[in-house]
């Protein structure tokens, strides 16, 4: 498996093909009433993806792709230590990236310096697959050393890097969109990953439901941390950070300046305050849980 990686023939139409039709089902089947318009909203997030491409082909993949092949040939880290085979190698490196990717969402919460990029992430008004790749392009370059350890301490060649990153890719847009699955459906889905539903409450202006779900691609992470929360339904759920809930404060050029300016308290209203919770939710929006 020296070099091998999946495809870029394979992941471009996946990718696209993914977010077209998560984009479709979202306009017949909405999860969550919307607050700005959707197509304005996706074409802003969709630039913003545009800067963070530019930025990740530049300053990640100059850096981590060679690293991988290195780690492959020198047969350093973690999953080098044995004689696994391809398949075996690949799984476990997926999982542990997974796992390893959760540290690293909770430390872009909880470490202000960081917070001030992840933030950008958060004050989109509404969820759907074009906020999962809505990322400042400063805080994905701040993820590069973090990138690069994880390749190195738990060896990660590149056939592991590449598939993980399909999956990571596959995963974000699936469970940031504004797709109703049937419930059942869903929670049987939501046993081993990530669901738009249980996502939606990670990206809630209550503060105490942001600090829960911070895994992204399987939620065993969260039920090992009991930072699992799955009782709130969506209609309860008001998407975003108080800081920011004026339209006019998150356009393009606003949330690109956004962590360089002064900063707000996050978690206070504009006007001082605690943001209250959506009306009441209807019979037939049901939790996860
Ligand atoms: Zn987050």
């Amino acid at each position: 498996m020296k070099g091998r990686k999946v495809s870029a023939w394979v992941s471009a139409p996946l990718v696209v093909g993914a977010f077209g039709l998560l984009a479709w089902l979202e306009r017949r089947r909405p999860l969550r009433r919307a607050v700005e318009p959707k197509l304005k909203r996706e074409a802003r997030n969709l630039a913003v993806a545009a800067v963070g491409a530019l930025a990740l082909r530049l300053a990640e993949q100059p850096v981590i792709e060679p690293l991988a092949a290195l780690v492959g040939r020198r047969r350093w880290g973690l999953l080098k230590l044995w004689r696994l085979p391809a398949w075996l190698e690949v799984a476990l490196a997926v999982i542990l990236l997974d796992y390893t990717l959760y540290a690293w969402h909770v430390l872009t919460h909880k470490q202000p310096w960081l917070w001030r990029f992840h933030v950008v992430h958060h004050a989109d008004l509404d969820l759907d697959a074009s906020t999962a790749v809505r990322f400042h392009f400063a805080e994905l370059l701040m993820s590069v050393p973090w990138r690069a350890a994880q390749v190195i301490v738990l060896g990660v060649a590149p056939l592991s890097l590449s598939v993980w990153q399909n999956f990571l890719f596959l995963s974000i847009l699936f469970h940031h969109s504004n797709v109703r699955l049937p419930v059942g459906v869903e929670r049987r889905l939501n046993a081993l990953f990530v669901t738009p539903r249980m996502h939606g409450i990670h990206h809630s202006v209550v503060r105490e439901e942001t600090d829960s779900n911070w895994s992204s691609g399987l939620t065993v992470w969260d039920r090992l941390h009991g930072t699992l929360r799955l009782n709130v339904p969506q209609r309860e759920i008001v998407v975003g950070v108080p800081a920011y809930r004026d339209p006019e404060e998150v356009t393009l050029p606003r949330i690109l300046k956004l962590p360089f300016g002064e900063e707000r308290p996050t978690w206070q209203l504009p006007g001082g305050g605690r943001p209250a919770r959506a009306a009441a939710p209807a019979a037939e929006d049901r939790s996860l849980a």
